[in-house]
């Protein structure tokens, strides 16, 4: 897993790529366990930390609320690889660099 390590004054938090993975569109629809990081949010079987891949803190502005999923290592992977060709597909710096389709 990719690690981040922001530097500079006051910035400690740690980002890993799984964290990246968007979660915004489902986050109403999960259930306290998937929020709290013991069931997958995709698929719910139940994970831990050692089982499941961590997806880090995330604030939910709308709903004045902190979650914490935990996700299945399957189900992250997909999402994961969807997330890649979302991105692929419209991110306009990789396009702007040459990085896009060609
Ligand atoms: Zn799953």
């Amino acid at each position: 897993m990719t690690t981040v390590t922001p530097t500079g004054r006051g910035m400690a938090r740690i980002l890993t790529a799984a964290t990246l993975i968007p979660l915004a569109s489902m986050c109403p629809l999960l259930t306290d366990a998937q929020r709290d990081g013991r069931a997958c949010p995709w698929c719910d079987v139940s994970v831990t930390a050692e089982t499941g891949i961590d997806l880090g803190e995330r604030t939910l502005h709308r709903a004045a609320a902190i979650i914490h999923p935990v996700a299945c290592q399957s189900c992250t992977s997909r999402e994961a690889l969807d997330a890649y060709v979302t991105h692929h597909r419209t991110c306009v710096k990789g396009t702007a660099a040459g990085l896009g389709d060609t």
